[in-house]
């Protein structure tokens, strides 16, 4: 690893002080050089908004395509006819992906593709970053980025709590369906369940019953009264509300019956799902006793939310408010020459990362320039930006995981899927053994100690046991071969780093 300022380059100026005319010199090209982290709504609208303002840009992401999650493409070789029948808003799509196709032919923009990126290291004397990167799907070869400044719109994740039989083939999460059905052109099933909370559950239903799954249920937590409560901060968003109305009319279209305030309490099979059973809930979020079904299913698509992907940032010393990236009014992190934008800085959709990532790229561009940037020029996207902040705080209440559903999760459920560790084996580390923190419990069972590092079971281990959900504070953001450490340089910049920086 390099020396984190000590022992490396020149002292220099902060990149987000520095003048145009220290960029020059030091970036060797002309134009500052920006690392955006992400290529979905939010990095996409941060690359371009930079782009145009004389900022070279690498945009880097661990897709093949860019898009994201929302603009997920099917992959070229599928030869799709029509991509846009599985995507919403495709117009604002093609304004992006003709954008970057621009950019990148004049060469303003350097896209790289299946860039799994494991850090980004800030030097401190010199203020500038590298982006450490795994190549390909193999991920066993490193690469790296050089950059003055980094925008992270590494978006979200899908949080997903446990239940009996959720381990079961045919049981996937209902981003994990939709990505299928646009990545790869597949149903996950013939007949599907699409169930937990959210309003991701409403594009993931219809979506499915349209490629022709027979959708048996979409069967949600959260009750009409939640929604009623909300109703002002909803209603102040005509545009949302019609999408949501379009929605329920697809749902009624392809005669998907919704099945609101019920949760999803067992899954059942032996090799792979053949059904699962939906229990109605009271007012408080408890199973009302009596009132569960039987649903015959294939494919059982569950989600409980999203958490905001916040590794990278915190990594880099960035303060998290709540789960998500902490930003300031140009999309600025407490951290000098780190942006973030989209959901990594809180989840509320593709058109508040759009907001979000224009917003920074036109911050990074004045910074980088050495000048102030005048927050009027973006006040059509900074209102923008506070209308969907307010409307996602308002789903966010209402969307919850019904309060009783640890109860529900017996002790012989596996909870963390990379290590195997049951239900039962983390209320003993919390209970007998006393564990008081997501740490602890992790040191006496293994949660959380696998492949994924706790990113999936994290929010059901503090659910089962109380302990607060705290950030992981992982050193790297996914596991990284030993190989790939060493050859990096070492911190005086020899050593022996295979693939050099950018
Ligand atoms: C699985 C899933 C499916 C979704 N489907 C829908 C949907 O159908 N409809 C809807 O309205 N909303 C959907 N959402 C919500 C949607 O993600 C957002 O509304 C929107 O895409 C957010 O834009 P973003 O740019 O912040 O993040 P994203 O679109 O998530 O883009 C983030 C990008 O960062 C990249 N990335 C993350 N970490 C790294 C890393 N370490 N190295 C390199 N690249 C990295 C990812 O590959 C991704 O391309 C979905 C979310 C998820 C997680």
């Amino acid at each position: 690893m390099r020396d984190r300022g000590k022992r490396g380059r020149p002292v220099t100026e902060p990149p987000h002080l520095a003048s145009a005319g220290e960029k020059q010199n030091r970036t060797g090209t002309g134009r500052p050089h920006l690392a955006v982290v992400g290529a979905g709504p939010a990095g996409l609208a941060g690359a371009l908004a930079a782009a145009a303002r004389g900022i070279r840009v690498t945009l880097v992401d661990a897709a093949g395509q860019a898009g994201g999650q929302f603009y997920r493409q099917p992959a070229p070789a599928l030869g799709a006819r029509r991509p846009q029948a599985l995507h919403h808003q495709w117009r604002t799509w093609v304004r992006l992906r003709d954008g970057l196709d621009r950019h990148r032919t004049s060469g303003r923009i350097t896209h790289r593709t299946d860039h799994h990126v494991w850090c980004v290291e800030r030097d401190c004397a010199s203020g500038r970053f590298r982006v450490h990167a795994l190549l390909g799907p193999a991920q066993e070869e490193g690469g790296t980025v050089d950059a003055d400044a980094v925008l992270l719109a590494t978006g979200g994740y899908e949080r997903v709590l446990p239940f009996p039989g959720w381990t079961l083939p045919g049981v996937v999460t209902a981003g994990g369906a939709q990505a299928m059905l646009k990545g790869g052109l597949v149903l996950p099933g013939r007949t599907a369940v699409v169930a937990g909370t959210g309003p991701l559950l409403l594009p993931v239903a219809t979506g499915l019953a349209a490629a022709g799954a027979r959708v048996a249920a979409l069967v949600e937590s959260a009750g009409p009264a939640a929604l009623l409560r909300r109703a002002p901060a909803l209603a102040a968003q005509p545009g949302k509300l019609a999408e949501g109305a379009g929605y329920a009319a697809r749902l009624l279209r392809h005669g998907v019956p919704a099945l609101v305030r019920h949760t999803v309490v067992a899954a059942h099979g032996t090799d792979r799902l053949e059904a699962v059973t939906v229990a109605a809930l009271d007012r408080t979020g408890q199973i009302r006793p009596g009132g569960t079904r039987r649903v015959p299913c294939d494919t059982l698509a569950v989600g409980h939310g999203m958490l905001p992907h916040t590794d990278l940032a915190e990594t880099l010393g960035c303060t998290l408010s709540g789960p998500a990236v902490r930003v300031d009014g140009e999309q600025r992190t407490d951290v000098p020459g780190v942006w973030a934008a989209g959901e990594a800085t809180g989840v509320g959709g593709a058109a508040l990362a759009l907001a979000e990532g224009h917003i920074a790229g036109r911050s990074v561009a004045a910074r980088l320039h050495g000048t102030v940037p005048d927050p009027g020029r973006w006040a059509a996207a900074a209102r923008t930006r506070d209308r969907l902040r307010k409307f996602a705080a308002a789903l966010d209440a209402v969307y919850a995981p019904p309060a009783g559903w640890a109860a529900g999760v017996t002790d012989d459920t596996v909870v963390c899927r990379c290590e195997e560790v049951t239900a039962g084996e983390v209320r003993v580390a919390a209970g007998p053994l006393g564990a008081g923190d997501l740490r602890t419990v992790k040191l006496l069972t293994r949660a959380g100690m696998g492949w994924c590092q706790g990113r999936m079971c994290a929010p059901a281990v503090a659910g089962l046991t109380g302990c607060p959900l705290t950030p992981g504070r992982r050193p790297f953001a996914r596991p990284v071969p030993l190989g790939v450490l060493a050859a990096l340089p070492d911190a005086d910049g020899t050593g022996p780093d295979r693939n050099g920086p950018d």
